[in-house]
């Protein structure tokens, strides 16, 4: 086994140990009572080790380190205990170094009052206890933990130092106490809480790690441990930092730390034995005490906030590469969903998308006709194992009452994690044994199950396995099968609404094509009959009573409506069948106008017609007549009391027809539109019609090989410019047909 693994281990170690701790069995808290007894015990001993002679208190107190550690890590429902076993363990330190009883009592609340004041300061706003793994929590430490956090124990063992042993300078004992209390805190603390902190396993790095051990042990030892003065001995200190740093970057917070404890014992004990660049640096004992004490808190401060820093830095690279990881899946998810209309192929192909990357089997279930749930996508990693999937589709189908986690969705509409499917879980989940037998063999050691959600509808389920034992899923990778299982639910739902959008238009055009065909053979026999009326009527050509005028005018109206109706259907058929002749067209546009003079007066509309004299095409001469005939009603229409102006003749080789009007314009939002069918950019209370007219016009002139082309501003008029070539449609072949 590498150091590095070991080192691992040993953190595995610690965070068991303190998780075994803090869980609150009375067992537990006395074996922790036995532990920091021990400790306690250990580390006061180890801190005589950095005593500075003829001073007889020690550099770095290390128990403070470990109690404050310990009451950080632990619920306050434990310091009462932790407090005790401070103060007895303080007060039989003090017993054995010969002090008086009464001294011992003293310096024993003063050990407690240590963690106790400073972990309380720095768990006043946290209920879920001190967190060490942003930079501001190490300032947090220092500032609150050490500096602060010593300071009420300081006062009481400076006093009872005065009291007990006659020390003449309250001050100066008190200032003693607190930065080796102080210093204790920042040493081994941090190195407490970053071994006790769950960290990512690292692997590879065994080497690394071991060199860095001999480098920075080797390096310390030169330049603490030498005896003869070198010429750049009070430099030297300043070549650990790089190595510390190198432990910060490379290893992290328990990297640093450990790296720091090292460095700073090593300068401690080389300095109080009057070696190294801090021995001959300084001349009295107490600036050599200053200047280790000053070392080690710039080092261990600047390593440990360096440290968080990596942390920080790694932790926002590794969210933004799992950002990024997860928009290419959901993209390359939506790419394959809008690939085609087919549910089978888009499901099929996502499971296998699912399948390389966030999951080791897949299966995609939806609710078809009648509320039966059919599986329409299926996928294993491995595809020897897609066999089973399809045995558990053929057996053990999620139906509504089973207590399949699928089904469980399908009923509630709630996505379902099961991070780790332990035989309990998989027992509650199965129908029988033989189907927790199949979802085992699939190699499911995590699940999760999410809704096809769309518009508060539950449309089917997805359903994700994963089979290595180390990898559960985490509430992220539930948001993240959400969001596809939300972009596939709208998928689903965007293909009905077309296939309903489709069955809808198509039963319209079939029930207008019913209805017009219906409505012209008794507007025929009734249009003969008018005109039997008129005869009788009037003879001798006599003006007509009004109301036969009247009926006349409303059957024609209606005989036009359902003659556009007829046209529609026959486009929308392609049943429009063109006669091509020699048609021209100034000759027509004039025929029609003249058709229209009744008209032009009732509306107040002027008329100004500038054409060729004659301008001959192949084109339909009925069809273009209809053309004319739509463009002048509408100008008409909609430009009432306004002049109209007709233009006919040669422009860019084609024969050009425009109409312009002078009233009420359409709105620009509106213009791509109103060549569609049904499609009005007014309402059918202000003007009547069906919205045919436009669509029925762009569909002749596209027909006859020319173009058609709509130019308005509202409030000041419009005008359609008409383009056709000469030579008529591309194709033409004069045939007769349906019109
Ligand atoms: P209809 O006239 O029966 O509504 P059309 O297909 O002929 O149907 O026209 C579609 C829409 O285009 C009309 O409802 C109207 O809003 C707009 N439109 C067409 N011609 C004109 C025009 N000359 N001036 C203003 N709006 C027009």
């Amino acid at each position: 086994m590498g150091t590095f693994s070991l080192v691992q281990k040993s953190g595995v170690v610690a965070v068991g140990l303190r998780r075994r701790l803090v869980s609150g069995k009375p067992a537990r808290t006395f074996l922790g009572c036995v532990v920091l007894f021990l400790a306690f015990l250990g580390l006061s001993e180890a801190s005589y080790l950095f005593v500075f002679p003829p001073a007889s208190n020690a550099v770095f107190w290390l128990p403070s380190g470990l109690t404050m550690a310990w009451f950080l890590r632990t619920t306050k429902a434990h310091w009462p205990a932790w407090l005790l076993v401070v103060f007895l363990a303080e007060v039989l330190v003090v017993l054995q170094h010969g002090q008086p009883p009464a001294l011992a009592m003293a310096w024993g609340a003063a050990g407690g009052l240590l963690p106790f004041t400073g972990a309380s300061l720095l768990r006043r706003r946290t209920r879920a206890g001190f967190v060490f793994r942003r930079p501001w929590d190490v300032a947090r430490l220092v500032w609150l933990g050490a500096a602060v956090g010593a300071i009420p124990g300081t006062l009481v063992a400076a006093a009872a130092s005065v009291v007990w042993l006659g020390d003449p300078s309250f001050w100066h004992v008190a200032i003693g106490w607190w930065s080796s209390d102080a210093l204790g805190v920042l040493l081994l603390c941090p190195l407490f809480l970053t071994w006790t902190e769950p960290a990512p396993p690292r692997s590879g790095r065994a080497v690394e790690a071991l060199s860095l051990l001999v480098i920075l042990t080797g390096g310390a030892w030169w330049v603490f441990g030498s005896v003869r003065p070198r010429e750049i001995e009070s430099a030297l200190p300043a070549l650990l930092f790089p190595l510390t740093a190198w432990a910060a970057i490379r290893f992290g917070p328990r990297g640093a730390t450990a790296a720091t404890v090292l460095v700073d014992f090593m300068a401690a004990l080389h300095t109080s034995r009057g070696r190294g660049p801090f021995a001959m640096g300084s001349t009295s004992v107490a600036a050599r005490v200053l200047t280790v004490q000053t070392y080690v808190s710039v080092l261990n401060g600047l390593v440990l906030l360096l440290a968080m820093v990596v942390v920080e830095e790694q932790k926002a690279r590794a969210a933004a590469e799992r950002a990024e990881q997860r928009m290419k899946f959901l993209a390359m998810a939506s790419e394959i969903l809008s690939e085609s209309l087919d549910f089978t192929t888009r499901f099929a192909a996502l499971a296998r998308l699912c399948v390389q990357s966030m999951a080791d089997w897949c299966v995609i279930d939806v609710v078809g006709e009648g509320g039966v749930v059919q599986r329409l996508g299926g996928a294993h990693r491995e595809p020897g194992s897609e066999a089973l999937l399809r045995q558990l589709e053929e057996q053990y189908a999620p139906d509504a009452t089973s207590p399949h986690p699928a089904a469980e969705v399908l009923r509630t509409g709630k996505p379902m994690l099961l991070p780790l499917l332990t035989d309990e879980l998989l027992q509650a989940h199965a129908v029988d044994a033989e189907h927790a037998r199949l979802i085992r063999a699939l190699g499911t050691c995590s699940a999760m199950a999410v809704p096809l959600s769309v518009r508060g509808q539950t449309l089917g389920v997805l359903s994700l396995g994963c089979a290595a034992p180390g990898r559960h899923y985490s509430p992220a990778d539930l948001e993240l099968a959400t969001e596809l299982a939300r972009r596939a639910a709208i998928s689903i739902d965007n293909a009905r609404l077309y296939r309903d959008a489709q069955g809808a238009i198509r039963l319209r055009d079939e029930i207008l094509s019913i209805a017009s065909h219906e409505l012209n053979t008794p507007m025929t026999s009734l249009k003969l009959d008018v005109q039997t009326l008129k005869r009788v009527a009037a003879p001798s050509g006599e003006p007509l009573p009004p109301s036969l005028t009247r009926v006349e005018r409303q059957i024609q109206k209606l005989a036009r409506l359902i003659e556009e109706l007829l046209d529609v259907t026959r486009i929308t058929t392609g049943r429009m069948h063109l006669q091509i002749e020699d048609v021209d067209l100034p000759a027509l546009v004039r025929d029609v106008t003249e058709r229209f003079t009744e008209d032009f007066s009732r509306a107040a509309c002027s008329l100004t017609l500038h054409a060729e004299p004659s301008l001959v095409g192949r084109w339909d001469h009925l069809r273009l007549e209809q053309v004319v005939t739509n463009l002048i009603s509408n100008g008409i229409k909609f430009g009432s009391g306004r002049p109209i102006e007709i233009w006919v003749g040669q422009a860019d080789g084609a024969a050009r027809l425009t109409v312009r009007d002078h009233g009420i314009g359409i709105p620009p939002d509106r213009l791509p539109y109103i060549f569609e069918r049904f499609e009005r950019a007014v309402s059918s209370r202000a003007y009547a019609g069906l919205g045919l007219g436009l669509y029925i016009v762009r569909s002749i002139v596209e027909a006859l090989g020319g173009s058609i082309r709509v130019e308005s501003t509202v409030g000041s008029g419009t005008m359609f410019t008409v383009d056709l070539p000469p030579a008529g449609p591309p194709h033409a072949a004069g045939k007769e047909g349906e019109r």
